[in-house]
């Protein structure tokens, strides 16, 4: 189960400072806004973007171990820096019996890997997921986040508010295959995209109840998928249009655009089984300034 998510102002420098030691993993423009507001500096601090799987290794093998005891690993970044931490702190355990506390803080709301405990890596130039790693705590630092760009931190809103054809889909496949259909499961995935509907206003200015909006919406997903076992309640149709036409096109487009103007499609194509009219989602789509124009 998805560790519940801790929100504050400055919880990312109320946690480093509360630790004896700690390693970090992180990217140059976090550390630059965290490192004049630290009192001690971590044992070990590393940059990473690079997820290929040989490279994560060697950088857990640059360790020196028997500084280790009673160490925490913090990931402060986005989804690279949440996912090499997670590798980092299962690889420690798993290689070596090394029992480090894991800490996840984004600095950006752009993809839910610090809520998932699978661990993306990169193997021969594909991503692939390998082990699972359990956060002991999940911070959402306001302040941090707000420091990022808005449109990155609202853009990925198009992968929760996928529920809108994922339920339509869920419905057809209930129809035509004889899908089991959890009525229970749909409503909650229903008000989840309802939930984040209502706070358009917010989440388009990034505001502290805008991100909690946001983070609120993919802790929710990430539970329900979890309890139904695949992602059923929230994805479908749309991925696979945008999975069709970046083999056709051999293009990479924007994911929170290609999957926006792919709900649209979607929706279309469901006729009377969307549960979700297209003047609604498209004028949500334009509240929180997601351009989803081909
Ligand atoms: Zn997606």
């Amino acid at each position: 189960m998805a560790e519940k998510p801790i929100f504050g102002n400055w919880l990312s420098i109320e946690k480093i400072n509360s630790l004896d030691k700690y390693i970090l993993v992180t990217m140059e423009e976090p550390w630059k806004i965290i490192e004049p507001k630290i009192t001690h500096k971590p044992i070990f601090l590393k940059f990473n973007n690079n997820m290929a799987i040989d490279h994560l290794k060697t950088l857990a093998l640059n360790f020196e171990y028997h500084l280790l005891e009673n160490c925490s690993l913090i990931g402060i970044g986005g989804g690279t820096t949440c996912d090499a931490a997670k590798f980092l702190a299962w690889y420690l355990r798993d290689k070596f019996g090394l029992n480090i506390d894991l800490i996840l803080i984004p600095s950006i709301i752009s993809v839910d890997a610090f809520l998932c405990s699978s661990i993306a890596v990169r193997i021969n130039n594909k991503v692939k997921y390998i082990g699972e790693s359990h956060p002991k705590d999940i911070f959402i630092d306001y302040d941090l986040i707000q420091i990022a760009p808005p449109f990155l931190n609202r853009a990925r809103v198009s992968d929760t508010i996928s529920i809108t054809t994922a339920l339509g889909d869920w419905k057809l496949a209930k129809d035509e295959t004889n899908e089991n259909l959890n009525q229970n499961l749909f409503n909650r995935a229903r008000n989840i995209a309802v939930n984040l509907m209502e706070a358009r206003s917010e989440i388009k200015d990034v505001t502290e109840k805008g991100i909690k909006a946001l983070v609120d919406g993919f802790y929710n997903e990430v539970v329900l998928c979890e309890e139904w076992g695949n992602a059923r309640p929230e994805e479908g149709s749309e991925h696979f249009l945008a999975y069709c036409l970046e083999s056709f096109s051999q293009e990479h487009y924007i994911h929170s655009n290609l999957i926006g103007m792919n709900i649209l499609i979607s929706l279309f194509l469901q006729e009377e089984y969307a549960e979700f009219s297209i003047d609604e989602i498209k004028q949500f789509f334009e509240d929180i300034k997601i351009n989803i124009t081909p």
